[in-house]
């Protein structure tokens, strides 16, 4: 007999049962969550809100979506679990071969794991092997994941305190963070971070380099998308010294940008290409995807997982990108393009120090006008604005995302499928928590 775990729970409840049973890691808890559809959720209170952040960018074609629950409902009546690397089954080779098709350029193999971070080292052991090589640059302000490994190419000590050390072997460069670069001294943008790339290179490694991670826009970091050509430059670069570039789509890739991967926008083939978060709309899965030639270097035993590319989360993912290819990412990118210039509006309020993002991963980074920042670049970040922008919009009943490496960047990463008018309500309410804010 199923249980009803929901009748006699209120938001307190469920709250409670977080205090008492689940370790402490959050910083503060969101809305509860009882169920969800489309671009709303509703908490155990009966209140309901609109999504924004979609359970920090997953649920990218709605939360429920009908195609992708019909999917992995067929799929659990067949099977469960099969390991993938013990039994083939069916929808993990069905969605590899949709995967060649769908990834930039020649990309055509893939390895299936459960989350972004495994994905992340599953990329880099890859490249270890490929190029024989070891050592790996990652960005400064980056994040790629929570475990050892990737946690070592994070560039954030927020995430890193107490847990170190983590693998070795990693140095960190400049991220293309135009609005507080430290390397153009105030003037253009003259992509000085994608040279900056070489001189670390020389000075922090012993070139024995097996790959250069990035994030094509950066989501954890405050929505940092890159100047043009700096991520073909960096990829020239990673080349020259014999290594490769892993390009990390967890966060921008499946429609996120208006593009089906960021990489797109720039017009580069990453040589790995590590996913998850939208790839089964909130099923876990996690994949890296490589050219032949470089998947080719692993050889049998190299990598396993137990419950990599499970059945039910791979028939997800195909549904997932069906939805995307009809309409979802062609609509991203119009919305997100309109969003992008309601955000610009936000510009004349003075406490606004920019707002930028490609489709719908749009980010407004608040700020103290009468501070300097970190290095004296740009006025001082303002998380605590940022936080208030957020109680605001919950009140308001809106859930949207803050965060980036100073906590004031507010994120718009919604549901691909959120209508304009709801864009418009929530661009309204931060408007109105920037009109109440009367300073600290
Ligand atoms: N890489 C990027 C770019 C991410 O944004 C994240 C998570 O936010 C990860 C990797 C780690 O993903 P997961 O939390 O699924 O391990």
């Amino acid at each position: 007999m199923s249980q009803d775990y929901t009748s006699r729970a209120t938001n307190a409840t469920v709250e409670a049962q977080y205090e008492e049973y689940l370790m402490p890691i959050w910083k503060e808890l969101n809305v509860p969550i009882r169920r969800a559809d489309d671009c709303t959720v509703e908490d155990f209170d009966g209140n309901e809100y609109l999504d924004v952040f979609s359970g920090i960018s997953v649920t990218n074609v709605g939360h429920g979506n009908d195609a992708v629950v019909e999917a992995a409902k067929e799929q659990l009546d067949e099977f469960v679990h099969g390991c993938t690397y013990v039994h083939p089954h069916q929808p993990a080779a069905d969605l590899a071969e949709k995967l060649a098709e769908v990834t930039p350029g020649n990309l055509q193999k893939s390895f299936f794991c459960n989350s972004g971070t495994e994905a992340v080292e599953g990329a880099i052991k890859l490249a270890r092997k490929y190029t024989g090589n070891t050592e790996v640059l990652a960005l400064e302000m980056s994040f790629h994941g929570r475990t050892l490994g990737s946690l070592a190419l994070t560039g954030n000590k927020a995430y890193k305190s107490d847990m170190a050390p983590t693998i070795n072997d990693v140095a960190h460069v400049a991220p293309p963070y135009a609005y507080r670069c430290q390397l153009c001294d105030g003037g253009p943008c003259s992509c000085a971070c994608a040279e900056d790339v070489e001189r670390v290179i020389n000075t922090h490694t012993a070139d024995d380099l097996a790959a250069v991670v990035v994030e094509p826009v950066m989501g954890e970091g405050g929505i940092i998308v890159p100047p043009e050509g700096w991520l073909s430059r960096v990829q020239e670069i990673a080349h020259a010294h014999g290594a490769l570039l892993i390009v990390d789509e967890v966060q921008s890739g499946y429609g996120r940008t208006g593009e089906l991967w960021a990489s797109d926008h720039f017009d580069v083939v990453p040589d790995i290409m590590p996913q998850a978060k939208g790839i089964a709309n909130g099923l876990p899965l996690g994949a890296f995807t490589a050219r032949a030639e470089v998947a080719d270097a692993f050889e049998s035993g190299d990598h396993l997982s137990t419950f990599g590319g499970n059945p039910v989360a791979c028939a997800a993912a195909l549904a997932t990108i069906e939805e995307l290819q009809d309409g979802i990412v062609d609509d991203t990118r119009d919305r997100g393009a309109w969003l992008s210039d309601r955000l610009a509006d936000l510009e004349a309020y003075d406490v606004v120090g920019e707002t930028r993002g490609l489709g719908l991963m749009q980010g407004v980074e608040l700020i103290d006008p009468a501070e300097t920042g970190p290095m004296d670049v740009a006025p001082a970040p303002d998380p605590k604005l940022a936080k208030h922008v957020g109680h605001h919009l919950r009140e308001a009943g809106i859930v949207i995302g803050v965060g980036g490496f100073h906590s004031n960047v507010l994120r718009f990463q919604p549901p691909l499928t959120i209508p304009r008018d709801d864009l418009e309500r929530t661009v309204a309410a931060i408007e109105d928590a920037l009109d109440d804010w009367d300073g600290h």
